[in-house]
């Protein structure tokens, strides 16, 4: 087929599923995502991971019209952190709640038509509540992970399952809280629970039947699987891990990941080596702390770059490749839990800059950008525990950020109208410290200590618009509680963010200036999606206070003790 053909074949193809939305949804369909407006089939509103609507039916003018259209409750004793994105698909809203659930809505008027609770076992290891961020669509199934690592695919139209696949043992720690992704018919998933000494790894299975088409280590040393075979070994054993530590190395692939069709790159970040106390692992702990690409036909890694090497901080390097094109330069960027925001050219993963997206940065002076290294402040590194006086506890020190990160999991957004990054940032810093610890299966393997304090007394959250040209802050809008819910931005000028506090909220993309919120009455730490169902734009977004802040927040977690607990899903649009 000649390009053109091919290019109209495409075309033809977006415009019928556009209009025969009762359709199973296609590989058209999913690449297509970001300009199908009557749909949302992927986690991040495109596989970019742009968070970009091309809808601007809402927009800055008339935005404080937004009322609620209905609400639902994910009901029932089962509440605490709801940090999903919904998919939207033929009049259908899918979307996951806590503790494994999912629930299919009529977009409409949000009445309920199935929900599937997984029936988790009692030994569940998740180290940051029981949250769960998405599913994914693909021909006429439904796919999540659970919080006992299995791979669920459920038919879109009862809620039954079809298959299901253990990815990991939940009793050595592995849990799955990320939305999977579908690349040409497979299914790409990840695993959580770093903090346990697993192992991180990238999955790609035939989306039909759950078989593993193959499978990618993150940590140097293990050997990868295609096509039920042993492939290539991830990097060079011992290359940078020392004696048998890279048995049990972290590296865990926790918050999913995005492509880009362009280059046919699957991008994952990779988390903390374990465990936390770095002074029993030196070297660079590959592929820890990483942004790995990866072929998605033989799961052959085509390039990583390393943000923290002999991480020390659990500055976990998780967060989210977003791909987009400036001035003619196919580009990506990430903000990382380290504090920097970072630029690549996406085809070879050379660095093509790295700026602040937090106030302070006290454990690296800066990246060097020619060797992409960071330039450490050796002396914010906490103290190695064999050379205290007792062998106990080594010497604490305050690093800016928090582990919990400059950005955690929540997704940036880029407006391909205002040129922007849109970073859900947080303001804060911790004592930390080393202990001695050995690697035992199902027990937490961090040997470090921590308190997270914040640095101001007005706000620790901040949403920054960064500018990729040259890392300068354009806006900010400082908010008590830390911020731990995603952005979306549309072509209505306009980006859309909840908060601990209970407002959804909506920020001109220019200025920042607020122009709307709602009180959907527990806090907000799930990522909007906005829609077009028979002329009418909607905007969604789930309720529900909870997610790693209470549960390890030190100092901050008392700031923000007050805040109640929810589940429930909330969609608008402005009245006729
Ligand atoms: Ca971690």
């Amino acid at each position: 087929m000649n390009k053109a053909l091919l290019v109209m074949a495409i075309s033809a193809s977006v415009s019928v599923s556009a209009q025969n939305a009762s359709a199973n949804v296609t590989d058209q369909d999913i690449l297509n995502d970001q300009k199908i407006t009557t749909q949302v089939v992927t986690n991040g509103m495109g596989l970019n991971g742009q968070r970009f609507s091309p809808l601007s039916n809402i927009n800055k003018d008339n935005v404080k019209k937004l009322l609620p259209a209905w609400s639902f409750s994910f009901g029932g004793e089962k509440q605490r952190g709801q940090e999903a994105q919904p998919l939207i698909y033929d009049g259908v809203m899918y979307v996951t709640a806590s503790y494994s659930r999912v629930f299919a809505v009529d977009v409409k008027t949000g009445e309920e038509l199935w929900q599937y609770d997984a029936r988790l076992p009692d030994g569940i290891m998740p180290c940051c509540d029981v949250i769960n961020r998405g599913a994914a669509i693909y021909g006429d199934l439904i796919y999540f992970g659970t919080l006992d690592a299995q791979l669920v695919a459920l038919d879109r139209k009862t809620g039954k399952v079809t298959w299901k696949k253990k990815i990991g043992d939940y009793k050595a720690g592995y849990s799955i809280t990320a939305a999977p992704m579908i690349v040409e018919g497979k299914v790409i998933t990840g695993v959580s629970g770093g903090e346990f000494g697993i192992i991180g790894k990238v999955e790609a299975r035939d989306a039909k039947t759950g078989e593993v088409v193959w499978s990618r280590p993150t940590i140097e040393g293990h050997m990868g699987m295609l096509n039920g075979k042993e492939s290539t070994m991830t990097g060079t054993k011992n290359a940078t891990w020392p004696g048998d530590m890279w048995k049990y190395g972290g590296g865990a692939t926790w918050l999913g990941g995005t492509y880009d069709e362009e280059t046919r790159t699957i991008f994952y970040g990779t988390g903390n080596p374990a465990p936390w106390n770095s002074h029993l692992r030196p070297g660079d702990n590959l592929y820890s702390t990483s942004r790995i690409a990866i072929n998605p036909d033989n799961g052959e890694i085509k390039w990583h770059y390393q943000t923290t090497p002999n991480d020390g901080w659990d500055y976990d390097g998780v967060n989210e490749v977003v791909s987009f094109n400036l001035d003619g330069k196919k580009l990506a960027a990430t903000a990382d839990r380290n504090g920097f925001f970072y630029v690549f050219n996406r085809e070879e993963g050379k660095l093509v800059n790295a700026t602040p997206f937090v106030n302070e940065i006290t454990w690296a002076k800066g990246i060097d950008l020619k060797t992409g290294r960071p330039i450490y402040n050796e002396d914010n590194r906490p103290g190695n525990p064999t050379k205290s006086k007792d062998g106990k506890k080594g010497e604490s020190v305050f690093a800016v950020p928090a582990f919990l990160g400059g950005k955690n999991w929540m997704p940036i957004a880029y407006s391909q109208q205002t040129e922007l990054f849109y970073v859900p940032s947080n303001e804060w810093g911790m004592d930390i410290w080393n202990e001695p610890v050995n690697y035992k299966k199902g027990a937490a393997y961090l040997g470090a200590g921590f308190t997270i304090k914040p640095l101001y007394e007005d706000h620790i959250g901040s949403l920054k618009a960064i500018d990729p040209k040259t890392g300068k802050v354009a806006w900010e809008y400082k908010n008590n509680a830390p911020l731990w819910g995603g952005v979306m931005t549309t072509a209505g000028d306009l980006v859309f963010m909840g908060t601990p506090e209970g407002y959804f909220k909506a920020f001109n993309a220019k200025t920042g200036e607020e122009l709307w919120k709602f009180q959907t009455g527990s806090g907000i730490v799930g990522t909007p999606v906005t829609w077009e169902q028979d002329g009418e734009q909607y905007v969604s977004i789930v309720s529900g206070w909870g997610g790693a802040v209470p549960l390890w927040g030190g100092e901050v977690a008392k700031r923000v003790k007050n805040l109640n607990q929810g589940g429930s899903i909330w969609t608008f649009k402005i009245p006729n």
